[in-house]
C-alpha cells in the first residue's frame, strides 16, 4: 500500500521543552506506520522502527523491543514503500541530500530515507533515562552516551525534514541505526559508509498528532529559544 503520510506524534519543539513523559502507545502508533524513529519514555533510549518491530535502544547500549501499552514522547512514523533506489558508495551523512536532490528538488518536501549498508564508521548518540523533577532538555542531553562504531553493517532509518519545518521535526536529515546484529544503534550524528543501499520515498502529508495529557497541554513552548537546541542536540 503506497501512503503519502507522515504521521508524526506531539513535536520536536514539545519533546526539548520537557514533555518527555510517554503520550503515545505503540499500539496506537503502530497504526502511522511501521517505519520511522522516535524517542523512549523519559528519554531513556531512541526508537527505531523497521519490520513491523519498535526496537528501543536505551542510553547504556541495551537494545529491546517495544510492547503495544509502552508509551512515546514523541515518535515520526510512516508506511515505506521506496520510490526507489539506487547502490551508494563512499558517502557521508552530508551527502544524503545532494544525493536525494539529484534526483528531485526535496527542499520543500519531506522525505522518508533508508540506508542499508556497511559503513566504515557510525557516530551516533543514545539519551540516558530522565527521573522527575526532569531537568531543561540541553542539560539531559548532556549525559547522553556517545559511541562510534567501525566497519559495521546495519540499517539507517529517517526522514528529511524542509528547513522551514524545524521544530516540527528536525531539520534536514534525522536518522536512527542499528546494526544488522540488532545489538548496538542510536541517534546518528554522522557515518561513513562504505557501499550500501539508498531508499527513499516522497511524502506530501504530514498528520501531526498533538498529546492530550496535561503534562504537554500546560508546557510553555517559547519557540524563538528553541531553534539553537535543536541544532545544537539533535544536528
Ligand atoms: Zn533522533
Amino acid at each position: 500500500m503506497k501512503s503519502l503520510t507522515i504521521n508524526q506524534y506531539s513535536t520536536i519543539h514539545a519533546l526539548v521543552s520537557g514533555v518527555f513523559d510517554g503520550m503515545f502507545k505503540i499500539s496506537e502508533i503502530s497504526h502511522g506506520g511501521s517505519f520511522g524513529i522516535g524517542c523512549s519514555h523519559a528519554l531513556a533510549g531512541e526508537m527505531i522502527a523497521l519490520d513491523d518491530t519498535y526496537f528501543e535502544i536505551q542510553g547504556a547500549g541495551n537494545i529491546r523491543q517495544l510492547t503495544d501499552h509502552e508509551q512515546l514522547p514523541f515518535a515520526q512514523l510512516t508506511h515505506f514503500n521506496p520510490d526507489d533506489q539506487f547502490p551508494v558508495s563512499h558517502i557521508s551523512k552530508q551527502d544524503i541530500y545532494s544525493k536525494l536532490s539529484a534526483q528531485t528538488n526535496i527542499d520543500n518536501i519531506f522525505v522518508a530515507i533508508k540506508i542499508e549498508g556497511l559503513f566504515e564508521n557510525v557516530w551516533f548518540r543514545r539519551t540516558n533515562h530522565q527521573e522527575k523533577p526532569y531537568k531543561p532538555f540541553i542539560e539531559a542531553i548532556a549525559e547522553q552516551s556517545e559511541e562510534t562504531l567501525h566497519d559495521i553493517s546495519g540499517v539507517m532509518i529517517g526522514f528529511w525534514t524542509p528547513e522551514h519545518f524545524q521544530g516540527i521535526s528536525v531539520a534536514g536529515i534525522h536518522l536512527h541505526f542499528i546494526d544488522d546484529a540488532r545489538k548496538n544503534g542510536g541517534h546518528v550524528f554522522g557515518f561513513q559508509l562504505k557501499n550500501g543501499l539508498l531508499s527513499y520515498e516522497m511524502k506530501q502529508d504530514v498528520k501531526i498528532h498533538l498529546p492530550n495529557k496535561n503534562e504537554y497541554l500546560n508546557t510553555d513552548i517559547k519557540v524563538s529559544d528553541l531553534d539553537d537546541i535543536i541544532k545544537r542536540s539533535e544536528g
